[in-house]
């Protein structure tokens, strides 16, 4: 069964006024181990895309499943909890909490799923040195670089172990040499935990990184690319 599946997906925005058809019957299966991007020019929908499949917004018409449920038949507490547990996310704007140290944000999602304190701060420590940030447990995010601020945003998405994480452009901020290390970051988790990776992005040299790469134009499938191993 696959991971996740949209089924005639739409999202219309102003529907009442001057609508926008940000998706237009969408239908895509995304298997587990997938290491996935989404391209197309600006306006092409990848946000609103990854925004349906993370449950951060309703679809206007269709569906999406994950793990075989519909996340539509969730009450909205559940919803939350299922995300938590399930869902990864990393943003372009890294949403980090100002006032917490990247411990603290790497450990906040795991103490909402109310994991026991100790395996928190080993799990958060963990991931925070895979990222290459074992000496800067106890910086706030303004006291780290862009390219620092996003990794540790790549490491809380992965601290819970989601059974996979929706990237937005999640090198859009960053030189080249730190969006090089974020993928390698993604690459080597996708090989050797499996992790599902999604990810959008305008970066040709990100691109050239995934296994697939699917194409929207206008909101709609414009290209379902699996590269050969
Ligand atoms: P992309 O991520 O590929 O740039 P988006 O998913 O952000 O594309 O946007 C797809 C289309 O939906 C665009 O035409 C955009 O202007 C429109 N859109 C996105 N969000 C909204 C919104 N909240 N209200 C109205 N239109 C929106
Ligand atoms: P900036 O945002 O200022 O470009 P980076 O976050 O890209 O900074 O990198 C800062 C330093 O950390 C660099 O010397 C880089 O080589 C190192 N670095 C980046 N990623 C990793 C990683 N995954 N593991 C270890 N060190 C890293």
């Amino acid at each position: 069964m696959p991971i996740i599946q949209t089924q005639q997906l739409f999202k219309i925005y102003n529907e009442d006024t001057i609508p926008v058809y940000a998706l237009r019957d969408l239908s895509l299966d995304f298997e587990e181990g997938e290491f996935t991007t989404i391209v197309g020019p600006s306006g092409s929908g990848k946000t609103t895309l990854l925004n349906m499949i993370g449950g951060l917004d309703t679809p206007t018409r269709g569906d999406v499943f994950i793990d075989g449920t519909n996340i539509a038949s969730l009450r909205k507490g559940d919803l939350i909890d299922f995300r938590l547990r399930n869902i990864g996310f990393v943003f372009q704007s890294y949403n980090l909490i100002p006032v917490l140290t990247a411990l603290e944000n790497v450990s906040l999602i795991m103490e909402l799923q109310n994991l026991d304190p100790k395996s928190t701060r080993e799990r958060a420590l963990q991931v925070l040195e895979e990222v290459g940030l074992a000496d800067k447990l106890h910086s706030k995010p303004s006291e780290l670089s862009g390219g620092q601020q996003q990794r540790v945003a790549v490491a809380r998405a992965l601290a819970s172990r989601p059974k996979f994480v929706l990237a937005d452009e999640p090198t859009a901020n960053l030189d080249s040499k730190a969006a090089m290390n974020l993928l390698d970051i993604m690459a080597k988790l996708n090989e050797e935990e499996s992790m599902t990776f999604i990810f959008s992005t305008h970066d040709q040299r990100v691109i050239e990184r995934a296994r697939r790469v699917v194409t929207l134009v206008d909101g709609a499938l414009h290209e379902d690319l699996v590269k050969a191993k």
